[in-house]
């Protein structure tokens, strides 16, 4: 069965009301009533409710950056992923290499804040990847298998769960590995994803490579047989830019 793309932009801490808005509009006009893939926007927190109400419909879905791995309780600053869902969301980005770096999050709390948003019906897009050092090191495969072991939590499946392999030197920085090496790390993932479960699954997992991808290299980068879509981070912030993302999707 083929793996349905996802084309999913995580626009971090940028944006404010007006100019999110716009952004999301032109991206949901730009696209045609039925995309050949998905597409998920990941707005900051306070956005998410105006812009889910904005979209509501299937063409564009709303996602978040990050959420707390507890229903609800004493968090103060954090929030639930019953409260994205109730705000519209459908899934949820957890174990960024920008939340395990700034917020000195591990695999034990990646994968209890997907299991939260398994609990609140939510798609865990789990992030994993190496530093240029474990790069450099060799040792790629042994780090992102460990951080894809780590985090997937009981109850995973390909339908709740996309792993995102954003090797953590290419984000934001312009480099991207050679294609050979994504579909290389790709294939590690899937494996790896086959032994925890089973191959049916496995095959059916959705993996996304992100780490500098731009309309320029999308093409290239969807053409990798084990590659189901991008997630994307500065270029998602530009419309045309995006739109021409998910065009070579
Ligand atoms: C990201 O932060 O998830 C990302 C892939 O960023 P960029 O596309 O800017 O490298």
């Amino acid at each position: 069965m083929a793996r349905r793309r996802l084309i999913a932009g995580n626009w971090k801490m940028n944006g404010g009301l007006s100019d999110s808005r716009a952004l999301a509009r032109a991206v949901c006009d730009g696209l045609d009533d039925a995309p050949s893939c998905d597409v998920l926007i990941c707005p900051p927190f306070p956005l998410l409710g105006a812009i889910s109400e904005m979209l509501a419909g299937p063409k564009v879905r709303v996602g978040a950056q990050d959420c707390h791995p507890a229903d609800a309780g004493a968090h103060t600053g954090d929030v639930s992923a019953v409260l994205l869902a109730e705000l519209g969301c459908s899934a949820v980005i957890v174990g960024h290499s920008e939340r395990r770096a700034d917020h000195g999050e591990g695999n034990a709390l990646v994968r209890d804040k997907a299991a939260a948003a398994h609990r609140a019906g939510l798609t865990a897009i789990v992030c994993v990847g190496e530093t240029l050092d474990e790069r450099d090191g060799g040792r790629t495969a042994e780090v992102v298998v460990g951080q894809v072991d780590g985090s997937l939590p009981d109850g995973w499946s390909a339908e709740n769960t996309v792993i995102a392999y954003e090797p953590v030197w290419a984000i934001g920085t312009g480099r991207t590995p050679e294609i050979g090496d994504i579909a290389a790390v790709h294939g590690e993932i899937r494996y790896a994803l086959g032994v925890r479960s089973s191959e049916a699954v496995a095959e059916a997992s959705r993996i996304l490579y992100g780490g500098s991808v731009k309309a320029g290299n999308a093409a290239d980068i969807m053409a990798i047989d084990q590659v189901d879509g991008a997630l994307v981070g500065g270029a998602s912030l530009d419309a045309n830019e995006f739109l021409a993302i998910i065009a070579a999707a």
